[in-house]
């Protein structure tokens, strides 16, 4: 038995062909858990509306006259999947012991969630949801996502490959969540940062059962700059190595022109011309580099991220950074 309190949080925008469904498939997992029980009847699901314009809070508003399970917040404009997470997260680490995050369309599998919950009672942390593969995806979607997953590893924004947003967190992993205070939040991203004992678990994502993706193209391309800029400075660094690119480009360009001087085979100028382009543009990319570094470093700085994060201690009155 586990009187463990388990918060589903669940954002929503527009979904309101879809929410009333999901409710009804969410509600009857919590049942089933507390009724073996693995969580306690305490548990609820948290639905976020992330600024919705169609029916999605009047149902959810709806939902939680009918059964006191299911309770919601909802936020004053759409500020994104991501923020609409965190703010359900925040309320969670304060009511609940564990929370799992997953969309509203239910494209996770939930069946996975007994996994997931078996793990936080054996003493994980944190439990990643992680695909088995994106047969349920268009070729589209999959290529892009592949890409995204290893673009952001090569630019040193670290995630788990095929890990979206599906993840069990303990409290103690949501507390030190909130000691990350930065803006710009990549949730995949800064949760490996916290570090913590963590696992994954596996499944097959399905299909949108009704509803569109709410994730347009555009919407795509911000959330991956944003992972990028916000999780690492090593674009800045590039800055840096294409100025010393430059510089040998340079080096070889001097020699090729001399040796065409030398043998009489150029225009008067064209030399000193060539050398100084390829020269200059490398020293100035060099020196954007150097600035470059410094202004990142402002950047992390600024962010006044957690320096160590405590994982457990045998002291009374611990610091917790
Ligand atoms: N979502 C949100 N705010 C947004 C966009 C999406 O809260 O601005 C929610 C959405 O309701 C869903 C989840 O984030 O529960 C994932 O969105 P979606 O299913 O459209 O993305 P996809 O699965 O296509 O990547
Ligand atoms: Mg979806």
């Amino acid at each position: 038995m586990s009187d463990k309190i388990l918060y589903l949080v669940i954002p929503c925008y527009n979904e309101e062909e879809i929410l009333n469904y999901s409710a009804l498939i969410l509600k009857g997992k919590l049942e089933f858990l507390i009724e073996k029980g693995k969580i306690s009847n305490k548990s609820k699901i948290l639905f976020v509306d992330d600024g919705s314009y169609d029916k999605t809070w009047e149902i959810i508003c709806h939902l939680n006259k009918q059964n006191k399970i299911y309770t919601g917040i909802q936020l004053s404009k759409n500020e994104g999947h991501q923020y609409a997470l965190l703010a359900g997260l925040d309320i969670a680490s304060e009511k609940a012991d564990i929370s799992i995050t997953i969309d509203a369309d239910l494209q996770d599998d939930i069946n996975a969630i007994d996994e997931m919950v078996d793990k936080a009672n054996s003493g994980f942390d944190i439990v990643f949801g992680v695909r088995k593969s994106r047969k349920a995806d268009s070729i589209f979607k999959k290529m892009t996502a592949e890409l995204f997953y290893k673009i952001m590893n090569f630019l040193g924004a670290e995630t788990i490959f095929n890990h979206a947003d599906f993840r069990l967190m303990n409290k103690k992993a949501m507390e030190c969540l909130k000691q990350f205070k930065e803006t710009n939040v990549f949730l995949r991203g800064l949760v490996l940062k916290i570090g913590l004992k963590s696992c994954c678990v596996y499944y097959e994502r399905k299909k949108r059962k009704a509803g569109k993706t709410k994730y347009t193209i555009s919407k795509m391309i911000s959330f991956a700059v944003n992972g990028v800029t916000s999780c690492s400075t090593k674009l800045i660094h590039f800055i840096f190595l294409i100025g010393v690119f430059f510089i040998i480009l340079s080096l070889i360009m001097s020699c090729y022109g001399l040796i065409r001087l030398i043998n009489g085979k150029t225009i008067i100028g064209w030399t000193s011309l060539m050398v100084s382009i390829w020269m200059l543009s490398g020293i100035i990319l060099i020196s954007l580099g150097i600035i470059g570094e410094y202004v990142g470093k402002i950047y992390m700085e600024v962010k006044k991220r957690p320096r160590y994060i405590i994982s457990s201690s045998l002291l009374e009155d611990t610091p917790k950074n």
